[in-house]
């Protein structure tokens, strides 16, 4: 690739980013990343009466916890002087043409083409008028809305970055309103007029937007500008169908509160959709190295949250103290971190074990059997408290009692932690101190 690859997320400040959004922001900043490339985030606030200032805020915010901070940003409200000036050159070419129908009368010939089994296009019945038909609305103080002139001279064909092979026929297609009578914009060119303007290389997005692309492509052309590469992914479903409620409302926010780790949401959404396995990368590089538009495929891709939580549970198990220490309580050090990391599912968890460390933990109700071995290790802790405390510990033990296995490790465990599973106890032991296994043997002992 000789260009620059510069990809663009852009979302509309009216809600929250979704699951289905932040999926479609890493494939962006993924594939620009891999090239070497620019991620913009262009905010579409060109419907100022749904979009909220706080909403961009969140973007942004939401943005920078998944890692995934552009390298520009750009808001059309701030734009609106370039698409007037673009807008006026395809007046001038004839590309766009004012139209006067009602909402209720196009409806009415939707609804008639399609009783003949027809269609429902639209029937340009606007590029017939004439200079006078438009003063005479302009006098009865009716404005236009206007529409793009689809080309049909040939078929609009892309290689889809993720489908393949498209065809669209233009003939089939209604040309698309592209303003409204009160002079607001839709959609439609000011999105292209900006991948223009930024040098966009690669538009990729939802397959909810492949008949937009169809039209988007004359769009380029009629602009006088090379066409980029485009490609749409696969939507993404719940992993039981009916989920697909909660993936609208499914983001940042939840995640946080459930204590899933950014790194989790990235390594699960990089992968879903591909056949490739979920891989819980901590390094962000490594993961746009590997990163491949190709290796997604055409199927629905399904977003499972059994699934996040297994991958946030791998990444905890490989994030180092360093990336997490600001987020642990207080004293808690590296050999805590090290300790307990392999037993977590959530972040909040070693905040558990570390109380569990610390203490004060609740003595088990131990039979007297159980007692008095633990009478026994209390002894021995309190006399002798070598490098490896729980293999020298339990090896005296084991010759002392005869005990072995679970009858061996469980009741020690118990007086130890206070709960029948944990971290390895030969990390714990080292942790807890000499003085205080002592007290808790003893206190569980009696
Ligand atoms: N604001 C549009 C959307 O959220 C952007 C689509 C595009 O990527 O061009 O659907």
């Amino acid at each position: 690739m000789n260009a620059p690859v510069v990809t663009r997320f852009a979302p509309s400040p009216t809600g929250r980013l979704h699951v289905g959004n932040v999926r479609t922001a890493l494939i962006n900043a993924l594939l620009a990343r891999r090239h070497g490339g620019r991620f913009v985030l262009r905010i579409d606030d060109t419907d100022t009466a749904r979009s909220r200032e706080q909403f961009v805020t969140a973007i942004s915010d939401d943005l920078a916890w998944l890692g995934l901070d552009p390298d520009a940003q750009v808001r059309q409200s701030d734009r609106f002087a370039l698409y007037e000036a673009r807008f006026a050159e395809l007046a001038q070419a004839g590309r766009v043409y004012r139209c006067y129908e009602t909402a209720q009368e196009l409806d009415l010939k939707r609804k008639i083409l399609l009783g003949r089994g027809l269609p429902p296009v639209y029937d340009r019945a606007a590029l017939a008028l004439d200079e006078a038909d438009h003063a005479r609305f302009a006098s009865q103080g009716v404005a236009p809305h206007w529409r793009f002139r689809l080309d049909h001279g040939a078929p609009i064909a892309w290689n889809d970055g993720i489908r393949g092979p498209q065809a669209f026929d233009p003939a089939t297609m209604s040309d698309p309103v592209v303003r409204r009578a009160d002079g607001t914009w839709l959609y439609m060119l000011p999105s292209v007029i900006d991948d223009v303007d930024l040098g966009i290389s690669d538009v990729v997005r939802g397959e909810d937007h492949v008949s937009n692309t169809a039209a988007q492509i004359q769009m380029f052309a009629a602009l006088g500008a090379a066409v980029p590469r485009f490609a749409h992914a696969a939507l993404l479903v719940g992993s039981e169908g009916k989920l697909a409620k909660r993936l609208g409302s499914l983001g940042v926010a939840e995640w946080r509160e459930d204590g899933i780790e950014p790194e989790a949401v990235i390594a699960l959404l990089a992968r879903i959709g591909t056949s490739d396995p979920v891989d819980p990368q901590l390094d962000p590089a490594a993961l746009a190295a590997a990163f491949d538009l190709a290796r997604f495929g055409r199927a629905p891709a399904r977003f499972d949250e059994a699934e996040l939580a297994r991958t946030n549970a791998a990444v905890l198990h490989r994030l180092p103290y360093a990336r997490v220490a600001a987020r642990l309580p207080e004293g808690m050090d590296a050999a805590a971190w090290d300790a307990v990391r392999p037993n977590l599912t959530t972040l909040a968890d070693a905040g558990s074990w570390w109380r569990v460390i610390t203490g004060p933990v609740t003595s088990p109700a131990l039979d007297d059997d159980d007692r008095a071995f633990v009478a026994q290790a209390a002894e021995l802790a309190a006399t002798a408290w070598p490098a490896d405390p729980w293999h020298a510990l339990t090896a005296a033990l084991k010759e002392r009692s005869g005990r072995k296995g679970k009858a061996l490790f469980l009741p020690l465990r118990r007086a130890l932690t206070g709960a029948n599973h944990g971290p390895d106890m030969a990390a714990l032991l080292p942790l807890i101190g000499q003085a205080e296994a002592a007290e808790r043997l003893r206190a569980a002992s009696g």
